[in-house]
Formats: structure tokens, C-alpha cells, sequence
């Protein structure tokens, strides 16, 4: 905005130049060589005196009206003052401190001895929710024989430290918001730390619960990370494959059980049944989140156990590994390892894919032929330290987003330019009868395979 007012301004001194308002004030009378006797001298300087004059108050007035500046222009200091005002709010919002609160608790009042929980232990949850489900018939669990299904999804509290990071923020949140409103799934958006010890990748915890508690009527809830993408905006679930199950995570039994590897499932996307089981999981998972020493401490023993793990504290994703392979009887029996679909995909392999995708398949099928989810996983858009360049992740991010965007736009007739384009065009014509359209491309309503049929 700033830039572009500044942009204007230099382009309105070059048309009016143009235009004879300055050259008429400037100019010496008729070219001649001024005359040198007395009286000419003083008519000179009357002249020359006038000629100032009428170029001081040009000057003037054309500032005035119309902002032409010589040397830092108005734009740029207001440019100036915006961008100093932007980085001193930027800075008091990223500082811990919050000189308001008086009443701000100490860092940590953890007792390191105590198992650390996540809150008073639930024992009968199942009992609790079908009393609360028989009373409350106007919030039933299924809606049109349709488990009710909540995505959470989240980022932290302040602000990204790279700026561009809250623009991919927003896009990741604008393609999750596409996605559940196509198929009714409802949909949270989290930036709170609820416990204040499980901050950053455990946040999802605290969390994952408190939405259990209160909304009784969703069946699964499922947690997707702010860095994924949906990339088949038509496949969907299937939930009724899980009926004997309560949770589902995207994963390879053989790098589980054979290899124990620390990347065996992802935690960037997966689902909890809406029960005690899952109530008890996110008990026996927590204890290893609690920042500082406890953090530090459990990242030795994971580092330890699991194969190709780096050292560094413990992550949420390395200490469910850890605890369904350690307690694998006691877990196993009830968790979904899917792998027939990309419940999350790694970005790597299929963001360079896209073209060859579009030509051979479609969407709805949401395993390599057409992803279900793209992960950017270890691009770090919204911190500073990132596993991979910078420029490759956000031209891929990038990419996806409008890879995805294209099977929205479809049902109102655009698309993107290109894969790196935010431009769309016109991809058919308007029409007088424009339901036949939506017939043919409203994904809320055709089967993935009716689209392939028609089109
Ligand atoms: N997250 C959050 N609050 C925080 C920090 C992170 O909700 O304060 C979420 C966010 O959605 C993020 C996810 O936790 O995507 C996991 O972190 P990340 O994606 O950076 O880990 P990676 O997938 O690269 O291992
Ligand atoms: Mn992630």
C-alpha cells in the first residue's frame, strides 16, 4: 500500500512535467539574450525576481495538492513511521513479559518427581457420553448416518518471525476452512498454549483433550498441523473402515515394529475417537511434554531407543512411537497404522509431481496418484530454523496451496494461472443456466467418480 502510493506519486510529477504546468513558470521569454544597460539590469532582476517568485509558490502549491516532494518524500516517511511502529508492536507482542499482569505465575511450578497429568483422571468417559448423548438428542453423534468429525488445527500464540510464515499461516487455514466446509466437518483453529508446560508440538495435547470434554457430540476429532496441506479436496475418510478402532495415524508397520524408526507414523495428521480409550492415550503420552529438564531428559531416552532419531528434546511425535512400541498390547490393539491413502504425505516426493498428477488422474483418490494431504515437514514457515531452504519450501507450499485451490475454484469457473500464480483465469464461459454446473462440479454432492464419468 505504502509502496504503491509512493509509485503514484512519481508517476503524477512525470505527467504534469509533460503536461506544460512546471515549464510555463521556468522558462526565459522568447530564448533572446537579455539586454546589459541599467535599466535592462533592474528589469532583469525585477524579472528574475518574479520568475522565483512564481517558482517558490508552484512549488508550494503543488506540494500542497497533490504531494509532489523533493528529497524523502510524505509516502516514505509514513512508510517510515509504519514500519517502526509495526517492529515495536511486533517486538512487545513476541516478549514474554506482560507488565499488565500482575497476576502471571512463576516459569515452571512443576514438582519433578510427580507424574506429570493433564488434568483430573476421567475413569468412566464412555458412561459420561452416552448419559450426555441420550439427554441432548438435539446434538446427535452422527448426522445422516455420518460420524460428526472435528478438525483442530493451530499455530503459536505470537506472531511468525518471518513475516511471510503468517501468510502461509493464513493460506494453510483458508484450505482447511475449503476443505470442511465441502464436507461438513466442523473445524477449530487453536493458538492458545492451555497448559503453559506444553508449548509448541505438544500443544495439540492439552488441547485434543479439552475438545473431547466439552463437545460430547463429535465422534473423532482430528488434529492436522498448520504446515499441511489437503490436496485432494474430494476424497474423503473412511471412517466406517474404523469402526473397530479409536485412533488412525498415517504410518508403515515394518519401520514400527522392525525398525523401530522415529519417523514409523507421523503426528502430523490423525484422528481420536471421541472415548476413554483416548482420553487414557493422551495420559500415558503427555508426561514426556513438559518443557525444560523433564523435555530434555525424556529427548535422551527417545534418542536412544528410536532409529534415526537426532538428539534434541523430546518431540509428540518420537514419544508416541516410543510409547505404542513399548506398550504395545496394551495400545496396538486399537490403533489404525494407515498407509492406502496420504492421511499425511511427505512434501518431497509429490510437490514437483503436480503436472504429471493433473494429466494422468484426478482428484478423490488421495493416495501418490493424487495426495490427500501434503506436509511440509521440517520447513518450519513460521519459525527461523528450517530443515530445508527457505525458497524451496515456500515455492512448494506455494505450489500445493494452488494445486488444491484449482479443485475449488473449478465449481465457479477459474483457476490458477499456474502452479506458482496467485492470478486465476476464466477456465468456461458464463451461462444463463448456470445450475447445470453446479450439477457437474460441486464436489459437496458428486461422488469423486461421477466427476471422473461426466467430465
Ligand atoms: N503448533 C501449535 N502451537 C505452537 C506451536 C506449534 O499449535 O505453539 C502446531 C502447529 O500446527 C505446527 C505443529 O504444532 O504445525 C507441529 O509443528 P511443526 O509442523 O513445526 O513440526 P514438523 O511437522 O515440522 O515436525
Ligand atoms: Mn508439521
Amino acid at each position: 500500500m505504502g509502496k504503491e502510493d509512493g509509485f503514484k506519486t512519481q508517476k503524477r510529477v512525470s505527467t504534469s512535467a509533460s503536461s506544460g504546468v512546471l515549464p510555463t513558470t521556468i522558462a526565459t521569454p522568447g530564448g533572446r539574450k537579455p539586454p546589459r544597460g541599467n535599466k535592462q539590469i533592474k528589469k532583469t532582476f525585477s524579472n528574475a525576481k518574479m520568475t522565483i517568485l512564481c517558482g517558490l509558490v508552484t512549488i508550494l502549491v503543488l506540494r500542497g495538492t497533490i504531494g509532489v516532494n523533493f528529497g524523502k518524500s510524505d509516502a516514505d516517511a509514513v512508510n517510515q513511521n509504519l514500519v517502526e511502529e509495526t517492529n515495536r508492536l511486533l517486538a512487545e507482542i513476541r516478549s514474554d513479559s506482560d507488565p499488565t499482569d500482575p497476576n502471571d505465575p512463576p516459569d515452571s511450578d512443576l514438582d519433578l518427581n510427580a507424574t506429570y497429568t493433564l488434568g483430573p483422571k476421567i475413569t468412566n468417559w464412555d458412561q459420561q457420553r452416552a448419559t450426555w448423548l441420550a439427554q441432548n438428542q438435539d446434538f446427535p453423534s452422527s448426522v445422516a448416518g455420518k460420524p460428526r468429525v472435528l478438525l483442530l488445527t493451530g499455530s503459536p500464540p505470537k506472531p511468525c518471525d518471518n513475516p511471510i510464515g503468517d501468510h502461509y499461516l493464513l493460506k494453510s487455514v483458508k484450505n482447511k476452512i475449503d476443505y470442511c466446509r465441502i464436507h461438513g466437518i466442523e473445524i477449530v483453529y487453536n493458538m492458545a498454549h492451555l497448559d503453559k508446560e506444553l508449548a509448541g508440538y505438544w500443544a495439540k495435547l492439552p488441547m485434543l483433550r479439552r475438545l473431547m470434554l466439552s463437545h460430547p457430540e463429535i465422534e473423532w476429532i482430528w488434529w492436522m498441523d498448520s504446515d499441511a496441506l489437503f490436496t485432494d479436496m474430494v476424497f474423503e475418510i473412511p471412517l466406517s473402515k474404523y469402526e473397530d478402532h479409536n485412533m488412525v495415524i498415517h504410518g508403515y508397520p515394518d519401520l514400527l515394529y522392525d525398525q523401530k524408526s522415529w519417523i514409523a507414523l507421523n503426528t502430523g495428521s490423525f484422528l481420536f475417537r471421541n472415548c476413554q480409550w483416548s482420553l487414557d492415550l493422551l495420559d500415558a503420552w503427555a508426561p514426556m511434554g513438559p518443557k525444560g529438564p523433564i523435555r530434555e531428559e525424556a529427548g535422551k531416552v527417545l534418542t536412544a531407543y528410536l532409529k534415526g532419531r537426532p538428539a534434541f528434546e523430546a518431540d509428540d511425535q518420537s514419544a508416541l512411537i516410543y510409547l505404542l512400541l513399548s506398550e504395545k498390547d496394551k495400545w496396538m490393539g486399537k490403533v489404525f497404522v494407515e498407509n492406502q491413502y496420504y492421511l499425511h504425505g511427505f512434501w518431497e516426493g509429490l510437490v514437483d509431481r503436480y503436472e504429471e498428477m493433473m494429466d494422468k488422474y484426478h482428484p478423490g483418490l488421495g493416495d501418490e496418484r493424487w495426495p490427500f494431504v501434503t506436509h511440509f515437514v521440517g520447513c518450519k514457515p513460521c519459525g527461523s530454523y528450517a530443515d530445508y531452504a527457505v525458497e524451496r519450501c515456500l515455492k512448494s507450499m506455494e505450489r500445493a496451496y494452488n494445486f488444491a485451490d484449482n479443485q475449488v475454484l473449478k465449481l465457479y469457473g477459474f483457476g490458477h494461472r499456474g502452479l506458482l500464480s496467485p492470478k486465476i483465469k476464466r477456465i468456461r464461459n458464463e451461462t444463463t443456466s448456470p445450475l447445470k454446473f453446479v450439477n457437474r462440479f460441486d464436489i459437496r454432492r458428486t461422488a469423486p467418480l461421477k466427476i471422473e464419468a461426466r467430465s
